[in-house]
């Protein structure tokens, strides 16, 4: 159990200005926002607010480090991710608590964060050093093709609140690993952790302007100059594909690069011939990791008819035993979510599944008082036809159907214009192959529940997004390949 002094030294140990060309500041005008606790509603600080030309100023900033730090030797931009690698590892304990303040989600899950978002820097320190190019004879002889890469230049990186350390350091580690300097702009919701970042960053070597970090609650006036400026070659996002689509089409004006990691619905397939305590553990990590508020969340289960009872029993009796409450007290499984309308909008969907007839197993409704709780909820025989089908979930909602053939769940499961993860488990191995390749997703979880995985490459396909975060390729959204003809006379 943590205490209350122990919550206010680590909320107070954070810079709460705009981290600019290596520096603290404050935005135009002192502007500050509140950061509130989703357990509580109370307000934890406040923090700069930046103002368009506080964007920009960062951005002039990354925009004349850039040169400088292209010529860094790669050996030395691998030792400032190693060294705040390191950074973040002897600090996880702080780390963690500052997120689950901000964030909600339990101690546990935050080191877990703090620890996954630790492994960008060091993945990508291992990348730096493994930038390749080549050298080619021309089909036709004489000429020699040299091909080099390159940092793509200054980047704008924007970055959600679930994961608002590990989506940070998965945009900035490839980003240093490559030679580019950036602007990140972090969730209002959640600035805390990337403030603590910065500051780690400075203290690991990372030169003055490589890293700017601009928070602000006015996200689009903030970053739309930005991106119509011409200074920046680069946008990464992660957040909704809403949001997502109306970026790429600002994008198109100075024809920017781009990385989209956006929204899912992820299908979670079991059939007959799975073991079923496996499906049953790693539906309830697909689904329970981050109380459900993740891109790759199981959003809809479909379960085989001959197992789906027995399956949405099991899901329901260990739901049961999730404790909610806030995430710093010990053995709380499921915190807050974010605030009161993330939680409105999952009852409104689990009211509209109800509605359409769907059984409730477990949970199904909002927990009154303070913060903003929701509990583990098991619903049966959903519909295709109720929203949570089609949209997001985000919170603790197992929505389960059944299905009678593999052609059925197969076309059921791509029935979405989102493609980010999908599930299945089953003992068939050909069966298992043939569906995991059937799938339109970036990713498959087969017989497990988790997908996401530094040296993975992370992404969409349809409306989840463009490009691989992580991965061997990650580091290449962050590089410009270059072909040199040469003529040997
Ligand atoms: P969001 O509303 O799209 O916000 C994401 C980020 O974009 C935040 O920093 C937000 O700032 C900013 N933003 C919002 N409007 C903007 C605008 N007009 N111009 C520039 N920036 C803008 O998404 P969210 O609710 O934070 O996050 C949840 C979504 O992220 C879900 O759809 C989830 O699936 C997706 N996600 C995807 C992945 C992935 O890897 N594919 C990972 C995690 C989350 P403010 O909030 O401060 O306005």
């Amino acid at each position: 159990m943590i205490n209350q002094a122990t919550e206010k030294r680590v909320v107070d140990a954070v810079p709460k200005q705009l981290y600019v060309d290596g520096g603290w500041a404050d935005a135009q005008g002192g502007a500050t926002f509140d950061v509130v606790d989703p357990a509580t509603g109370h307000v934890l600080c406040a923090v700069a607010d930046a103002a368009p030309e506080d964007g920009m100023r960062a951005l002039r900033a990354a925009s004349d480090a850039q040169s400088a730090f292209a010529a860094v030797p790669p050996r030395q931009r691998a030792d400032m991710l190693m060294t705040a690698f390191r950074l973040l590892h002897e600090r996880i304990d702080d780390l963690a608590l500052l997120m689950t303040l901000e964030m909600g989600k339990p101690l546990a899950e935050s080191r877990g964060e703090v620890a996954y978002a630790a492994e960008f820097f060091r993945h990508f320190a291992e990348e730096a050093v493994r930038i390749n190019g080549g050298y080619q004879v021309a089909p036709t002889g004489g000429a020699r093709f040299l091909v080099t890469k390159q940092p793509v230049g200054p980047c704008l990186l924007i970055t959600p609140w679930n994961f608002p350390l590990a989506m940070g350091t998965r945009k900035i580690g490839p980003a240093i690993a490559a030679g580019c300097t950036s602007v990140i702009k972090p969730a209002a919701q959640t600035p805390l952790s990337m403030l603590a970042l910065a500051g780690i960053l400075g203290e690991a070597g990372v030169p003055d302007g490589v890293v700017n970090v601009v928070t602000t609650t006015r996200s689009g006036e903030v970053m739309e100059p930005q991106i119509r400026s011409g200074l920046a070659r680069k946008l990464s996002f992660t957040g909704s594909t809403a949001v997502g689509r109306k970026l790429l089409e600002q994008c198109a004006d100075k024809i920017l690069r781009t990385s989209m990691e956006l929204g899912g619905n992820a299908a979670f397939i079991v059939f007959a011939d799975a073991d079923l305590d496996a499906a049953v553990d790693g539906a309830l990590a697909a689904k329970m990791r981050n109380s459900g508020e993740a891109c790759t969340a199981a959003n809809r289960f479909y379960v085989h008819e001959d197992v789906a009872e027995d399956f949405g029993s099991r899901m329901a009796e260990r739901m049961r035993t999730f404790a909610v409450g806030r995430g710093t007290q010990d053995d709380v499984r499921v915190g807050p979510l974010i605030n009161p309308a993330a939680r409105d909008k999952v009852q409104s969907l689990v009211d509209d599944a109800v509605e359409q007839g769907a059984q409730v197993l477990t949970g199904g409704t909002a927990l009154a008082g303070v913060g903003y709780f929701y509990p583990p909820t098991v619903l049966t025989g959903v519909p295709g036809s109720a929203r949570m089908r089609r949209e997001e979930i985000f919170g603790p909602v197992a929505s389960i159907s059944q299905f009678s053939t593999e052609a059925e769940v197969v076309a059921a499961a791509n029935d979405t214009e989102y493609g980010l993860a999908n599930y299945v488990y089953t003992n068939d191995l050909t069966r298992a192959l043939r569906v995991a390749e059937a799938l339109e997703s970036g990713m498959v979880g087969l017989n497990q529940g988790v997908v996401s995985n530094p040296a993975a490459p992370f992404g969409g396909v349809k409306a989840s997004g463009l490009g691989r975060e992580g991965g061997p390729t990650g580091i290449d959204e962050f590089l410009e390949t270059k072909y040199i003809g040469i003529t040997l006379a």
